[in-house]
């Protein structure tokens, strides 16, 4: 039972984050792909990416791995996590994989946190005072 967890009731997708760290220790190769995600589509079944660093804006595995999904056909996502190669483990979302997730999946629980505080937590607890895009679309009715 981890220590520590936002919502007691949902336990850590212990199978989500082994599928990330493998991904990261069997697919990153040096300098262009150093992340890789893995996330929970609501069919159970389990999508993965790694992250296209480039230094024109590449994306980070989290972006990578919307649009993997949706190239199987997923387009619902309960939960994601990313982790970094060379063991370091659950790596939290930058600042735009976390909006643009939210934009996504509003109802998308991210894995943080390390060792035994690894939880899973809403990802709008990520974006205090969230920035909803879509309710900012004026005109289009
Ligand atoms: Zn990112």
């Amino acid at each position: 039972m981890p220590a520590q967890t936002t919502h007691p009731d949902h336990q850590v997708d212990r199978e989500l984050v082994e599928a990330a760290a493998h991904v990261a220790r069997t697919r990153c190769r040096g300098d262009n792909h150093t992340m890789a995600a893995a996330a929970r589509a609501r069919d159970g079944r389990i999508v993965t990416a790694v992250n296209a660093y480039h230094f024109t804006g590449g994306p980070c595995a989290e972006l990578v791995l919307i649009g993997t999904a949706a190239a199987q056909g997923v387009y619902e996502l309960e939960t994601i996590v990313a982790v970094g190669d060379r063991d370091r483990g659950v790596v939290p979302p930058c600042g735009r994989c976390r909006q643009v997730l939210l934009d996504y999946f509003p109802g998308i629980e991210v894995i943080v946190g390390s060792g035994d505080r690894v939880r899973a937590v809403p990802v709008a607890d990520l974006l205090p005072e969230t920035y909803v895009w879509a309710d900012h679309q004026l005109g289009t009715e």
